[in-house]
Formats: C-alpha cells, structure tokens, sequence
C-alpha cells in the first residue's frame, strides 16, 4: 500500500519573459489501487500538475510538497522520481529518432531498476505486452514515436507502464485523439494494470467519455490552477451536463 500526496502544491513555468505562475495550491491524495480522475478546461493547468509531479526541469515547484510514501520526491530528478515509482504518460509524446520502441524500453527498464533485464525473459515480457494492447510485432523495431498515430503513440505511453510497473501513473489526456476501439485497448491496458498490481493512477482529462471505460473513485475540477470541487463519479455527470461555466475562473 502506497500514497501520493500533493501538498498546498505551487508551480511557475519558465517563459521568455520570466517565471509564470500557473499551480496555485494543489492538494491530493492518491492512495494504491485507486483512480482519481482529474477534469477541467483547457488551460488550467492539468498539464502543468503532470510535468510538475513528473519533474520535467521547466516546470518550478516554489511552494508545497509531493510525498511519494511520506518521502519528499520535490528535489528529485525525473529519473530519481521513476525511481520512487511515479510514471507519467505524456498528452503530446516526444519523437526519439534513430531509437528504437525495443531499445527505449530496454534502457528505461535498466535505468529503473538498475541491471538490464535478462535479454530472453525481457523480449517475452514487451511481446506479452504488445499483444495486450494488440500492437503490431513489427511496432518494437520502429523509431519512438516517429510517424506514429495519435493512437500509436498512446498505446506506446500505455505499454511503457505495463513495463514499467510503477506505482503511480499520471495518465495526460491519454483519450485525447482515440477514436473508440483504441479507447477501449487503451483503457483496458490501464485497467488490466491497476488490477494487476496496485496502480493507483491519476486520470486527467478533458472530457467524461474515457470514464466510461475506466471507473473513478474520486473525481477532481480544476479551475485556474487549483481544484476548485471534488467529489464522487456522480460529480463526472453533473460536469457533463453542466460543462464548467459555473466555476468562474480564479485569476493568477
Ligand atoms: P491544460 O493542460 O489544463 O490545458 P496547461 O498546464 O497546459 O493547461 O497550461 C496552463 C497555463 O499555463 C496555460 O495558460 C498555458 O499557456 C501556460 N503554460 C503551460 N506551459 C507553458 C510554457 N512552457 N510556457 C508558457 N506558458 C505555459
Ligand atoms: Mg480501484
Ligand atoms: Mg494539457
């Protein structure tokens, strides 16, 4: 049993005309084997919420805490943070040319656990994997995200966390772009892992159709920066009917 808890979070991203401040006191706590979902406009800072807990180097924490089992993770870098068990799935996958889907996940394997997984063993493991998420064998020789769809490359976002195995994963509009039978592959790959093993998984996204397909616990509003209402899978009904008109949006 594992927690991630955001604390009174603060966060400024670097622009060419100095620090922004976008977060403006995030608090959450996600325990092991739930689902949060986390909804909210365009611009509101969800994205910033993922990079920040991920530690993309842009993105300053100024204020606040994220505790990965009580132990502070704000000083750490992306790689110590993978370490400490938080995965994040990326809303806009970066291209890695001239490396491949199969070197990229053997490296990050690796580099997460300290020893390169034995050749066999891992070769069996990405293959049970792709199959899951019913990718192409020829997929591992291809260069990361290179020419991939926006349905290849979330189910490469996807696959890395069933490989990965960690014990939080901040899934950034992973809907975006899907149409409904890669919604369904994704969302049972993420189902599949959270059942498995304990994920307890930040869901953000922009509309309440993937919630269809992955059931959440607790469902969060973010308005300007800050979660401006929590409450039940109930409260996923009511944002989509009700759209988010009513929160007046908090100024910086
Ligand atoms: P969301 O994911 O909810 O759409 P974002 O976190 O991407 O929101 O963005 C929140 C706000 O922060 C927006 O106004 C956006 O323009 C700004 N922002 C985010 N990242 C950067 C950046 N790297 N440089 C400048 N502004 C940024
Ligand atoms: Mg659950
Ligand atoms: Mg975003």
């Amino acid at each position: 049993m594992s927690t991630l808890e955001i604390k009174n979070l603060h966060v400024s991203v670097e622009t060419t005309d100095g620090p922004k401040s976008i977060l403006h006191g995030v608090d959450l706590t996600i325990a092991s084997g739930e689902i949060h979902a986390i909804m909210g406009p365009n611009g509101s800072g969800k994205s910033t919420l993922a990079y920040a807990v991920a530690g993309h180097p842009k993105y300053q924490i100024t204020e606040g805490e994220i505790l990965v089992d009580g132990e502070n993770v704000v000083e750490m870098s992306a790689d110590e943070r993978a370490q400490a068990g938080l995965f994040l799935a990326m809303q806009y996958p970066v291209e890695v040319p001239g490396v491949s889907v199969s070197n990229f996940l053997r490296t990050a394997k690796t580099a997460l656990t300290g020893e390169a997984p034995p050749l066999r063993q891992w070769v069996g493991d990405v293959k049970t994997a792709m199959d899951k998420l019913r990718m192409d064998p020829d997929f591992a020789q291809r260069d990361v995200n290179h020419g991939f769809s926006g349905g290849e490359k979330k189910r490469h976002e996807i696959l890395q966390m069933e490989l990965l195995q960690p014990k939080f994963a901040v899934l950034d509009e992973t809907d975006s772009g899907l149409d409904v039978d890669a919604l369904r592959v994704v969302s049972d790959g993420v189902n599949r892992v959270h059942q498995d093993t304990g994920l307890g998984v930040v869901l953000i996204t922009h509309y309440t159709r993937i919630l269809n397909y992955i059931k959440p616990d607790h469902v969060h509003v973010f308005i300007g920066g800050r979660v401006a209402e929590s409450g039940g899978p109930e409260l996923a009904a009511t944002l989509e009917a009700e759209g988010y008109d009513k929160y007046a949006p908090v100024s910086a």
